[in-house]
């Protein structure tokens, strides 16, 4: 009996097994032509001063318009993306639509609205990234101070030899540059003296339960004096309540993100947000 539902439960170890490679492989090939269909939109978070509460950043999202399984979000891609490389060529297009888009909110109201465009591990190299921020700049017209470059600690860790050189030279171009999901990657404080960082983006675990649980709070608050201390940026992400608010306003927090104020929205829904 044992052995026979154990070469049963193989069978379906198996057969799950192929299901999944055969997803991914379709997946994979969904992939490579999903840019030259045109099916990537970018959705865009606007991100909130505690203060006035007036928008002063959009944070570029990535949505694939998939043909049959609809609109899907980057959990379900982005690491496919990646192995096979197409995220370069998805970034430079991410990069180039949100620099444009933005510009065109720019100058339609006149408020120097900041973008967040986030950049993968691969996308970080010396050679890529500078001539492709530097390209983009030029095309679009977009003031290099309004740009900001989210990059996660695990990123940037990869290789610090080449990290700090190409951080330095990033600033050269002007732009900003912020840490994602910050306290969740291999957080080290040395690179914080070292790296030329902007913006702390305070990562979304610590904000859920912030109301309730006093570890999440002190940290919380830790990591906004830390900024402080360093004259960085803070911006508090998922922010889905008001309670959560109030407390990181208190704890000094400088810019909200969360479903409370916005979703990720669609340029046509936010150019009517922003006009209002
Ligand atoms: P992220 O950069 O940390 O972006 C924030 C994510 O949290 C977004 O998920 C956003 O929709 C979601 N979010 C915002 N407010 C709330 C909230 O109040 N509650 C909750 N539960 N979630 C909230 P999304 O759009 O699915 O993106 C997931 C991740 O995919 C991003 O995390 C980012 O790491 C990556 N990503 C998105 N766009 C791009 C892109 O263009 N290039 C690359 N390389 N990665 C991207
Ligand atoms: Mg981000
Ligand atoms: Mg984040
Ligand atoms: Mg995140």
């Amino acid at each position: 009996h044992a052995k026979e539902k154990g070469r049963n439960n193989y069978q379906f170890f198996s057969e799950s097994m192929n299901n999944y490679l055969k997803l991914r492989l379709e997946m994979e090939n969904d992939l490579r032509i999903a840019l030259s269909e045109q099916q990537f939109e970018v959705y865009y978070q606007p991100q909130y001063d505690a203060e006035s509460m007036a928008i002063v950043g959009l944070e570029a999202l990535l949505r694939w318009r998939h043909p049959t399984k609809g609109l899907l979000t980057p959990n379900y891609f982005i690491e496919i993306a990646e192995s096979t490389g197409l995220i370069l060529g998805i970034g430079d297009w991410v990069l180039m639509q949100a620099c444009r888009q933005v510009r065109q909110w720019q100058k339609e109201s006149g408020c120097a609205y900041r973008v967040a465009v986030n950049l993968s591990a691969s996308q970080f190299t010396q050679s890529y990234l500078l001539d492709t921020v530097r390209k983009t700049l030029d095309e679009t017209g977009l003031p290099p101070e309004t740009l900001e470059l989210e990059i996660t600690e695990t990123a940037m860790l990869k290789d610090t030899a080449e990290t700090i050189p190409l951080l330095f030279s990033l600033k050269k171009l002007g732009v900003r540059l912020a840490i994602d999901d910050f306290g969740t990657g291999y957080s080290s404080l040395s690179y914080l003296k070292n790296f030329p960082i902007d913006t702390l983006k305070i990562d979304r675990t610590f904000v859920e339960e912030i109301v309730t649980n006093s570890k999440d709070c002190a940290i919380a608050q830790t990591i906004v004096q830390l900024a402080d201390n360093l004259q960085l940026c803070t911006i508090a992400e998922g922010v889905e309540t008001s309670e959560q608010a109030d407390i990181l306003r208190k704890l000094g927090c400088a810019e909200f993100q969360g479903f409370y104020f916005s979703h990720p929205l669609p340029v046509p829904q936010l150019s009517l947000l922003l006009e209002h």
